[in-house]
């Protein structure tokens, strides 16, 4: 077998905090475990929240961590061409709908709703779907691009993946899909031209990607990687679902949290010592040897 190839992939949209500490620390060892390449991809479609600032930090708090990656970072504004060809291959396929319900309109439809006491359906990151109307025709341009679900599930079998690590409720091994709870996705907005979905999926095809190690918070959104990966014929990776660091409340961290940032530890006189201990980085150490023998068998 080829060279497994690995990637972290944050957003330059805020400091590192502990959570991306363990995401990061996790995908490095277990490429280096596996003989594998570690790639480093700055997730940055949403040019409109993504800073060169935070891209540095990035930098310079893995290289604090002690992480190195190899080649070349890659920028996903860089590749802006590639998501508009898969997206204009997804269109040819007619499997795009436009979208005209603006965010503003969506927030308003979702109060009136709620406060008529009537529940608004959301996809698995809570967001709500937009309303009816958002498909019909308008004058004004629309304001994104959707994948349309009901088209693209008529085009697939019933999708699956690899899953080393865990979902939410313990999925394990071979996980079925569930691309219908995410309705119709946006793929591309006006000013942001690739939605995350899009561009994580042409990205990890791009890069070779074998094994992705990213954050529980993200199982679901696999429903919908295998649905694009599918249509646009590119393999499927395994993927390593991890448990995510919460603080003490329980809370999960976010890059708001900025106590947590890595910058902030560090200013504080924290070393790389005291964040392995904070992230529980001891116990994940006495289970790599079973982690990497997961994610490396065949299912
Ligand atoms: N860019 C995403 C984040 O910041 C991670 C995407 C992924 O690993 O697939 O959480």
């Amino acid at each position: 077998m080829s060279r497994p190839v690995f990637r972290f992939a944050p957003s330059p949209n805020g400091r590192l905090h502990l959570g991306h500490a363990f995401s990061a620390m996790l995908d490095h060892t277990l490429a280096r475990a596996a003989g594998g390449r570690f790639l480093l991809r700055l997730e940055d479609v949403d040019v409109t929240r993504c800073r060169r600032e935070w891209e540095d930090g990035i930098f310079e708090d893995l290289a604090w961590l002690g992480l190195d990656w190899d080649g070349e970072v890659r920028r996903q504004s860089a590749h802006f061409d590639a998501y508009a060809a898969a997206l204009a291959r997804l269109d040819a396929a007619g499997l795009l709908r436009p979208s005209h319900a603006t965010r503003a309109e969506i927030r308003a439809a979702v109060a009136r709703a709620e406060a008529e006491g009537r529940p608004w359906p959301r996809d698995p990151d809570g967001a709500p779907f937009p309303p009816d109307d958002d498909r019909h025709p308008r004058d004004d341009e629309p304001v994104a691009r959707r994948l349309d679900m009901a088209a693209a599930l008529s085009r697939v079998p019933p999708l699956d993946w690899r899953e080393a690590g865990e979902g939410p409720m313990g999925e394990t091994g071979r996980v079925a899909a569930r691309p219908a709870d995410w309705g119709d996705p946006v793929l591309a907005r006006k000013e942001t031209p690739s939605s995350y979905h899009l561009a994580v999926v042409v990205d990890d095809a791009a890069q070779g990607v074998t094994h992705v190690v990213r954050g529980r918070d993200l199982f679901w959104s696999t429903s919908v990687h295998r649905v694009l990966q599918t249509l646009l014929g590119l393999p499927a990776p395994v993927y390593l679902h991890h448990d995510l660091v919460r603080d003490a409340t329980g809370r999960k961290l976010s890059k708001s949290a900025a106590d947590t940032a890595l910058a902030s530890l560090r200013a504080d006189g924290l070393t790389p010592a005291d964040i392995r201990r904070l992230i529980g980085w001891g116990a994940v150490e006495r289970r790599l040897d079973s982690l990497n023998e997961s994610l490396t068998r065949s299912v």
